[in-house]
């Protein structure tokens, strides 16, 4: 099991983005524990290349791996807002995609207004997000678009950000 698995929340603070003094040290903690993580190298080029996913992965922040995206002249395909876009009027479950329309719709909103946005509760928010962090922790496929960076060239650009090397 990846580090992150064992404490998907911590993953997920929106105060990793823009750390604080204060959070600095938990950075570093995470930091580590995804430099000896396994798949580590996946994980990193999955939610660099193929998945806009939220929160600290793979030794980066989602600042960090937007940088990225720009050095490498990429871009994530957003899913489509049309049906999820609104607020839930009615009752029923939300969706997962939905869930994920809504943070990509809204990068800075905490769980808590995304889940206002969509009428449910937080934890439904942090479970949906925590299932798509799970989806970017597994294998990740082989690149088989040539418009696809390489695995050497996204570690290339990870190696450029002034935060690759701390621990
Ligand atoms: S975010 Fe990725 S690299 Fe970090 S612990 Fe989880 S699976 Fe491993």
């Amino acid at each position: 099991m990846p580090p992150c698995a064992a404490a998907p929340d911590t993953y997920l603070d929106e105060r990793l983005n823009d750390p604080s003094v204060t959070m600095i040290g938990t950075v570093r903690s995470l930091h580590r524990q995804c430099a000896g993580c396994p798949v580590m190298f996946d994980c990193l080029y999955r939610a660099v290349v193929e998945v806009d996913i939220s929160g600290y992965v793979a030794c980066t922040t989602e600042s960090e791996r937007t940088a990225m995206r720009r050095q490498l002249g990429i871009e994530v395909a957003q899913p489509s807002l049309a049906p999820f876009g609104a607020p839930r009027v009615g009752g029923g479950p939300v969706s997962h995609e939905a869930v994920i329309a809504a943070r990509q719709a809204h990068p800075k909103d905490t769980c808590q207004q995304l889940a206002e946005r969509l009428g449910c509760s937080t934890s439904t928010i942090k479970r949906h997000l925590r299932r798509e962090r799970q989806k970017a922790a597994t294998a990740v496929d082989d690149a088989t678009s040539e418009s696809r960076p390489t695995l050497e060239q996204v570690l290339d650009a990870f190696d450029q950000l002034s935060t690759a090397h701390v621990a």
